[in-house]
């Protein structure tokens, strides 16, 4: 359901006759025009359109493939759980090698479906088409996929779906980078009561594995008042907590007319009256400010759950990578963190198998894992990505000893991990009420630190918070019971 005030926006254009050049207005004149388009074709079909949006990858994905589904309500559409549907998006990711090839097998059968219902629409986007290699590849092997795009050029699918239905063949809109970011546009909320929000796009890190600057462009920020808008109207849909995103969440603000830290931005949406909890991802260790760590320990709102992606223990291999930051500072930044936020947690991403990493460098990597004692960790293996510094570096390691690698900080991730979960035992916490377990048929609800519990309780209960006493520790998860009721 589209809510009013897109509706409204949507309405006002409807006798627009000239196409509007400034956005969203050019958007919302092709949403009016598509709800035309759309409504003859549910003539002919005897029914409602239906639509299914893929997202691949990151949590960047999925709030980009909200605002997809939000385009696609607006004018018309109904959501449909399967790829059996008149129009489907594939909202894909480029991290790892893999992810590629997984996608180019799913769009293969999307091939099969269209056979079976020509007047399905396909469409692609996401990182993967800022690749002029994969795009290629599409156009020569996949003809049959109707539109594609990219990163930078998400909010103009009313535009692009509107050529498409309006007779031209192919619609292949991509742009290498921009600096426009347009606000104001529907998105659909995977949860009721909680959302992410996008505070800043791109990333100038160049950490030399990662292909994320070269899809995603420079660092643009959003400005706050558009931030803080944008939580009002999601609290005013119900939403209790806001995960701020962006690749690096410290080095918001740079660009703006008016300099504003990520910090004063933290408390800017905590005065956002209805938000009870506030989380954000992703920090970068080298640049987490004081500022931050204070703001973090005096504000209620903000999620006692620091995110602080290690990569590696090794200063040698942080070097390689261009982490530009040590071993040793790494460690110090945790002390100052835990010191100032003594109830906090600490979460991590960390690779192994960077090339030239030897058995002392994954020892240096464990060695951090146990002093920084984190409650969760996202571990992955490098997947060389051409394009990117590291794909042309020496001493790639083999798979058997990347697995090595990963086998022994896998042991120790999860040895620290449960010790660190279990401390909580006995605790009484609060959670959010996130979802009906489809195993056990008990609620699922999320601490403060992230982790989840499991617990008895009735569907009403869902999107709230909750007072839960933690009575088992089941390693990364804990069996719980509702003391009282908020
Ligand atoms: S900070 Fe590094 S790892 Fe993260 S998105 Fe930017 S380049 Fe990639």
């Amino acid at each position: 359901m589209i809510d009013d005030y897109y509706e409204h926006r949507i309405r006002a254009v409807d006798e627009v006759i000239l196409i509007p050049e400034t956005e969203p207005d050019r958007q919302y004149y092709f949403m009016s025009k598509l709800r035309e388009l759309i409504s003859e074709k549910e003539q002919e079909k005897g029914g409602k359109l239906t639509y299914h949006v893929e997202t691949f990858g990151c949590q960047m994905n999925a709030k980009d493939s909200e605002k997809l589904a939000g385009i696609l309500s607006a004018v018309g559409y109904e959501e449909v759980e399967t790829e059996e549907a008149d129009m489907v998006i594939y909202n894909t990711c480029t991290v790892r090698e893999n992810a590629n090839t997984r996608v180019y097998g799913r769009i293969g059968f999307l091939g099969t479906l269209k056979k079976k219902n020509p007047d399905m629409h396909i469409a692609l986007c996401g990182c993967m088409m800022q690749e002029e290699e994969a795009v290629e590849k599409i156009k020569k092997s996949y003809r049959f996929v109707d539109i594609i795009f990219g990163t930078h050029n998400i909010y103009q699918l009313a535009e692009l779906l509107y050529r498409r239905m309006n007779g031209e063949e192919r619609v292949i809109s991509l742009l290498k980078d921009t600096k426009l970011i347009v606000e104001d546009l529907p998105s659909e909320l995977k949860f009721s009561f909680k959302a992410g929000v996008n505070i800043m796009y791109g990333c100038d890190n160049f950490c030399t594995y990662c292909i994320v600057p070269y899809v995603r462009g420079r660092e643009r920020s959003r400005r706050p008042e558009d931030i803080v808008k944008e939580c009002e109207h999601l609290v005013s849909r119900g939403v209790r907590e806001i995960m701020l995103l962006g690749q690096n969440v410290n080095s918001y603000g740079k660009g703006l007319e008016e300099q504003v830290s990520f910090a004063k931005l933290l408390h800017m949406v905590s005065e956002v009256p209805g938000i009870s909890r506030i989380r954000f991802m992703t920090p970068h260790p080298k640049d987490l400010s004081d500022e931050l760590i204070e703001e973090i320990a005096v504000n209620k709102k903000v999620c006692r759950q620091v995110h602080l992606p290690l990569q590696c223990g090794s200063s040698r291999i942080l070097q390689k990578m261009n982490r530009r930051y040590t071993k040793e500072q790494y460690l110090e930044l945790v002390d100052k963190i835990r010191a100032r936020i003594p109830d906090v947690s600490l979460s991590t991403d960390i690779m192994v198998g960077f090339p030239g990493e030897t058995d002392e460098d994954n020892e240096e990597t464990i060695d951090v894992v146990r002093k920084a004692r984190f409650i969760s960790a996202f571990t992955f293996i490098y997947s060389k990505r051409n394009g990117t510094p590291a794909a042309k570096m020496d001493n790639q390691l083999s798979e058997e000893e990347q697995n090595r690698h990963f086998k022994k900080l896998l042991d120790a991730v999860n040895e620290v991990a449960t010790e660190e979960a279990q401390r909580a035992e006995g605790q009484i916490q609060e959670v959010l009420v996130e979802e009906i377990n489809q195993k056990n048929g008990m609620l699922t609800g999320r601490l403060d630190n992230g982790l989840l519990v499991h617990f008895d309780g009735n569907a009403d209960l869902l999107g709230s918070l909750q007072r839960v006493l933690l009575k088992e520790c089941k390693g990364f998860y804990y069996i719980g019971e509702v003391v009282e009721k908020n």
